[in-house]
């Protein structure tokens, strides 16, 4: 069932969000050649709990009912989603995909930023920037009056112009008390189609792009999620509320990208 926010609700929304935020940007400082996604979830553990929220990730169960066992996916290069952290170290020219969520007050965060290790290539620099740009595009479209396949026909169009895969079997959705609410946002779709628009809607808008084929596979770990050609996956997401001319981002890369920038110097 969807149901729509009071102010109040966005407003706690926004708190779980910003950590979230907060989380990715404590991860940017220390992302490099050497570290391992395990010790990025280490971090992200810490700063959560410190900060009073818990980790929604932590303990989530996979359709088998087996209980995720980190504060934060970790996709690397040609995993899409859901990569369990693990004690292989990041590689310059890698990418990497983190996943963060937390529950603050009752209510969910749930954000992702594809981040670059070290120096990475032009090829792969243009799938961080169109998968993010259809990020945007979508948000665009999240208005009261437009209606769902507004958001996703934005993602699918401006990714597949580019000549990207789009993956389907994973997809955005509400969010409120619970990290995963109706309705389901595919990040492909027609335009004009599905469910209008309201005011107070939140939802989750997570475009997962592959630079080859969209089709995917489930590792061994029954989590994790990769490419069939192994080529490499962007995923961004940001938590948003409809509004009535212009979403309201919940979420923030402001503090991550800022982070980017002082290390770039
Ligand atoms: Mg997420
Ligand atoms: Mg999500």
């Amino acid at each position: 069932m969807v149901y729509l926010k009071t102010d109040d609700e966005v407003e706690l929304l926004r708190k779980a969000n910003l950590l979230v935020g907060d989380t990715l940007a404590e991860l940017a400082k220390v992302i490099a050649p050497g570290v391992t996604t395990k010790q990025l979830d280490k971090i992200a553990y810490t700063f959560i709990c410190d900060h009073g929220a818990v980790p929604t990730f932590l303990g989530f169960p996979n359709p088998y009912g087996e209980p995720f066992p980190a504060s934060i996916c970790t996709s690397v290069n040609h995993q899409v989603v859901h990569g369990i952290p693990n004690d292989t170290p990041l590689r310059e020219g890698d990418i990497v995909s983190i996943d963060c969520g937390t529950k603050l007050n009752g209510y969910c965060g749930d954000s992702c930023y594809t981040f670059a290790v070290g120096e990475i290539s032009e090829e792969i620099l243009k799938l961080l920037t169109t998968t993010k740009e259809s990020l945007y595009k979508a948000i665009e479209q999240a208005v009261v009056g437009h209606r769902l396949g507004d958001i996703s026909n934005a993602v699918q169009t401006h990714c597949e112009a580019q000549g990207y895969g789009v993956v389907r079997q994973f997809v955005g959705h509400g969010i409120g008390k619970e990290m995963h609410e109706d309705p389901q946002i595919p990040n492909y779709g027609r335009r004009g189609n599905g469910m209008l628009l309201k005011n107070g809607l939140c939802i989750a808008i997570e475009p997962m792009i592959t630079m080859g084929t969209k089709e995917i596979f489930m590792q061994e770990d029954r989590w994790g999620i990769v490419t069939r050609d192994k080529k490499p996956a962007a995923h961004f997401e940001h938590s948003i509320c409809v509004r009535k001319d212009k979403a309201d981002v919940l979420s923030s890369f402001e503090k991550i990208e800022k982070v980017l920038r002082e290390k770039s110097l």
